[in-house]
């Protein structure tokens, strides 16, 4: 089998962290089976249409190194990849359903459909078409077609028939087809829902394994349906579990900034790190390791062992992960990562070699560089508390006089504390502050060491 699996966003707004899981295990799939993945856009929604969010998407998953092997901008064999560009083919196979009776013109107004679901909602009844326009009869359907009144193609769904979904995580799930409303899957701009859209297009560019979020699961009975009423066979389904907010309650949402893409872009996380957390919330590694590249997710992962229940999103923990993967990188690429990240950092590979020793352990992502080492490159102008001056102004002195070594300036420093009677820690404290401005940073008397002996002291002056 050429296994072909996919992403199908919509436009609307910047990718949501899940969507990089989804695409994760659609591209690792696609790859562990020297398959194809492909990136669909699905921007049928015009309502929710975002100008720009397409780019967006691609930046995305090229950051990641994720992208597609077709998609609307390589192009590919069963081009056009994006849906508003397929209209004639969802109008064709909606005729083929009216044809057969598995779908039907619907005229119901807007107010009509308000107030019937008004009406269902006083008698605690599921929101759900009450098929009035099913019983119009042929010549009824035409008159109205004829006269150009607005209207929608309804899906005809037998009552009390079982649907099956079969789900490589879930296992079988069953539903009933009385609960499934005669969705639009045409609507009266000439769209295709998402329904009708996403059968057709999973069948043309013969994707063979959809795995999508588990909350599509419940669209899914209607996607066993259409399946079956054009007579094709249904690729292989697995719905992911959702990435819940960290305290466990409700999908990860948008009002955490770090629901999105943009988030981890912007401080400096490393995308094979966000990556490798984002896989191992829902797999385990067979030797429970913890840390793996994505070569080695490919070579082991299996879609039947991702967990079925929903992980929680901890930030910490990928913190964690990505202060991890600063540390275990080579120098050179840390340099190269750091330079493409943060502009303000002189291209300077020798002073780099100098501090990243200093700081690396200390530093949970890319931007947290610059608020650790900022000071190596400029004066600080802040001052985290109020200095003290007879000391600040003693350090000087003490140190103008000292070899500029690690061993003769603490040798110096301890010294004049003994002298003076103060204590070691204010002292260093004094010293910190007065040269980075801030009372937390590397380790003090090797980044002094680095800073210089005349920068040292003008800062203390
Ligand atoms: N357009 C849907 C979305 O925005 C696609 C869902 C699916 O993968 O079937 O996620």
């Amino acid at each position: 089998m050429n296994v072909r699996t996919r992403i199908a966003p919509s436009p609307t707004g910047f990718p949501h962290i899940g969507t990089i899981y989804q695409v994760l295990i659609d591209y690792a799939y696609a790859r562990k089976h020297t398959g194809k993945f492909i990136l669909r856009i699905e921007d049928t929604d015009r309502m929710r249409f975002v100008e720009g969010a397409e780019e967006v998407i691609y930046k995305a998953l090229s950051w990641f190194g994720l992208d597609a092997d077709e998609d609307p901008r390589v192009g590919g064999p069963f081009a056009p990849y994006r849906q508003s560009e397929r209209l004639d083919m969802y109008k064709k196979y909606a005729e083929i359903l009216l044809t057969n009776g598995h779908a039907y013109h619907c005229f119901c107004t807007r107010e009509r459909l308000e107030q019937m679901r008004k009406d269902q909602e006083a008698n605690h009844q599921a929101p759900m078409y009450d098929k009035l326009c099913l019983k119009l009869s042929k010549d009824e359907v035409r008159k109205k077609l004829e006269e150009g009144l607005p209207h929608v193609i309804r899906m005809n769904v037998a009552e009390h028939e079982k649907i099956i979904v079969h789900d490589l995580i879930s296992g079988d799930v069953e539903f009933d087809s009385s609960v499934i409303d005669h969705q639009v899957i045409m609507k009266s701009d000439g769209f295709p829902t998402y329904h009708l859209g996403v059968v057709v297009d999973d069948h043309l560019m013969e994707i063979t394994h959809v795995f999508r979020g588990k909350e599509w699961l419940p669209s899914t009975p209607k996607h066993v349906l259409l399946y079956k009423y054009f007579g094709w066979e249904m690729p292989v389904h697995a719905h992911l579990p959702l990435i819940l907010n960290e305290d466990g309650k409700g999908k990860l949402s948008k009002r955490h900034g770090h629901a999105s893409v943009e988030y981890y872009q912007k401080l400096g996380y490393l995308p094979e790190a966000v990556l490798n957390y984002l896989s191992n919330i829902v797999w385990n590694h067979p030797e429970g390791k913890e840390m793996y590249t994505l070569k080695e997710f490919i070579k082991y992962f299996d879609i039947t062992q991702i967990t079925s229940q929903a992980p929680r999103f901890d930030l910490k923990k990928l913190d964690w992960v990505n202060s991890h993967y600063i540390k275990s990188m080579p120098e050179e690429e840390l340099i190269k990562r750091l330079l493409a990240f943060d502009s303000r950092i002189p291209n300077d590979h020798s002073v780099l070699k100098k501090i990243i020793p200093l700081v690396k352990e200390r530093i949970h992502t890319l931007s947290e560089f610059w608020s650790l080492a900022g000071f190596f490159y400029e004066k600080p102008s802040v001052f985290e508390t109020p200095k003290m001056a007879d000391m600040v102004s003693a350090l000087k002195n003490v140190l103008e006089k000292t070899k500029w070594s690690h061993d003769a300036m603490e040798a110096a420093i301890r010294e004049k504390v003994e002298k003076e009677n103060w204590k070691v820690k204010d002292f260093f404290m004094q010293l910190r502050i007065a040269v980075t401005g801030k009372t937390v940073g590397p380790p003090l008397l090797e980044s002094l060491v680095v800073l210089g002996k005349e920068e040292t002291l003008s800062r203390l002056s």
